[in-house]
């Protein structure tokens, strides 16, 4: 059985890590509320505030 909870484990740590991938893919950030954003936008879509800045790393 216990065997059955690592694998559980590991798996879920899979998915953790493949969102954390996705978080890696943004490109802008606001700098207000730091929302990742995935486009570029000229108003951050959470708070309206017009600091939006692309990612460099
Ligand atoms: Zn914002």
């Amino acid at each position: 059985m216990s065997l059955f909870n690592d694998l559980g484990r590991k798996v879920e740590e899979l998915k953790q890590e493949v969102g954390n991938a996705s978080d890696d893919e943004a490109t802008h950030r606001c700098i207000e509320c730091d929302t990742l954003l995935y486009t570029d936008h000229d108003e951050c879509p959470e708070c309206g505030s017009t600091s939006v800045i692309p990612i460099s790393d």
